[in-house]
């Protein structure tokens, strides 16, 4: 038998679970205590009346949430993009290569220097609360490089994402029909067995409705599950490809016709939102308040790539989500936990209630509105991951 752990005198406990709590989407129990037994919650309810445990954590009047769900990430990167960052900030035209530059810079680093590279971000992410993450190639480009890649990343999460069709590769730039063909046959056998998820990255100058199309359907053959960066720069079709394809999650949906709105509304498809990327890039805000009134199930990810969202933390997309896109405090922590979980099709994560795996952050704070309240500032305190404490 595992040992029992409580975490007790905690000021504020998010539970994502209204049946626990407040009847709030979050579940809120003041005065809370959190019951950890190998790599579960137990029990969770008002400290007062905690069952006896092995041992005790005082969280000193603290908050706790569940670890954040970064479902959206690009970490199988080599080389950064400073130089492209800082022109853009000042106001410089830029003619460098963009995602092609990552790609040169990828494929041209040893195995050892790629993983090194993802492990550094982890490090990073979980510092700042994340403690489930998703993460895509697209950066390789080749049979071999998108397979190595996959290869690393599924060494270090179980969601992985094959993004063979991020853009087309310069060497195919005059025949994309034949980078579409590469994609969805002997690269997709190469990157199959490594993934469970297939995207697309659905915009003007990348891969069209009728490609994507093409794409996420060799994938779905494949038994991946779709995921569609769709709607960032641009309307178009990558929304209401992502619902007709029963898609996880359409991702970005900066640009949205009421019918798409409507469309993820009427399906199981996540919204989910990448603030990171508009604000590295000056963009206009995805309006999250549009898609919460219309009942859509939001999430909010970091997007974390070396070009358009250099960021791995949580808390800030969550401080931006609030500011910027009409977001309550409340229903963008719900979106960084249970609706990243709901991006992934997870129940076992997200939400802290018996059953749930123990994946939970401690701030340095009474309440989990102080991570909009006061944002920059490092609140994470503590993280358990798989019931076990990493700092
Ligand atoms: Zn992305």
């Amino acid at each position: 038998m595992s040992s029992s752990t409580a975490i007790t005198n905690i000021a504020t406990l998010v539970t994502n679970d209204p049946s626990l709590g407040d009847d709030s989407p979050l579940g809120l129990i003041q005065d809370a205590a959190v019951v950890i037994e190998g790599d579960r919650v137990t029990w969770t309810g008002e400290s007062s009346k905690a069952p006896a445990t092995d041992n005790r954590v005082d969280a000193g009047g603290r908050a706790v949430l569940p670890g954040f769900v970064d479902s959206h990430s690009h970490l199988l990167f080599a080389g950064d993009r400073t130089a492209e960052f800082n022109a853009r900030m000042s106001g410089r035209p830029y003619s460098a290569g963009g995602i092609r530059t990552t790609v040169a810079a990828t494929r041209a680093a040893s195995d050892d220097d790629l993983e090194r590279n993802l492990v550094r971000h982890l490090a990073e992410a979980l510092r700042q609360g994340t403690t489930t993450f998703e993460t895509k190639s697209g950066y390789g480009l080749t049979v071999e490089d998108e397979a190595r890649a996959l290869r690393i990343a599924a060494a270090h999460t179980d969601e992985v994402t094959y993004l063979g069709a991020h853009i087309v590769p310069p060497d195919l730039a005059d025949d994309p029909a034949a980078y579409v063909a590469l994609v969805t046959g002997e690269m997709l056998d190469a990157c199959a067995p490594y993934a469970r998820w297939i995207d697309v990255f659905c915009e003007k100058g990348a891969f069209d409705g009728d490609q994507a199309r093409a794409v996420l359907t060799a994938g779905k053959a494949r038994g991946l599950t779709p995921r569609v960066h769709a709607n960032q720069l641009s309307y178009g079709p990558g929304v209401q490809l992502a619902v007709e394809l029963d898609a996880a999650s359409a991702d970005h949906c900066t640009h949205l016709t009421d019918a798409d709105v409507d469309a993820l509304a009427h399906s199981r498809t996540v919204a989910t939102l990448l603030p990171g990327a508009e604000f590295s890039t000056r963009a206009e805000w995805p309006d999250a308040r549009r898609l919460l009134d219309a009942g859509v199930t939001v999430a909010l990810s970091t997007d974390c790539n070396p070009g358009s969202s250099y960021t791995s933390s949580v808390p800030f997309c969550v401080a931006l989500a609030v500011r910027d896109m009409g977001m309550t405090p409340d229903e963008a922590v719900w979106s960084a936990t249970a609706g990243g979980a709901a991006a992934l099709r997870r129940d076992d994560i997200g939400r802290l209630r018996p059953g749930a795996r123990a994946d939970l952050v401690v701030l340095d704070a009474p309440s989990h509105v102080h991570l909009a309240y006061r944002p920059g500032v490092p609140l994470v305190t503590q993280v358990w991951r798989g019931g076990r404490r990493e700092f």
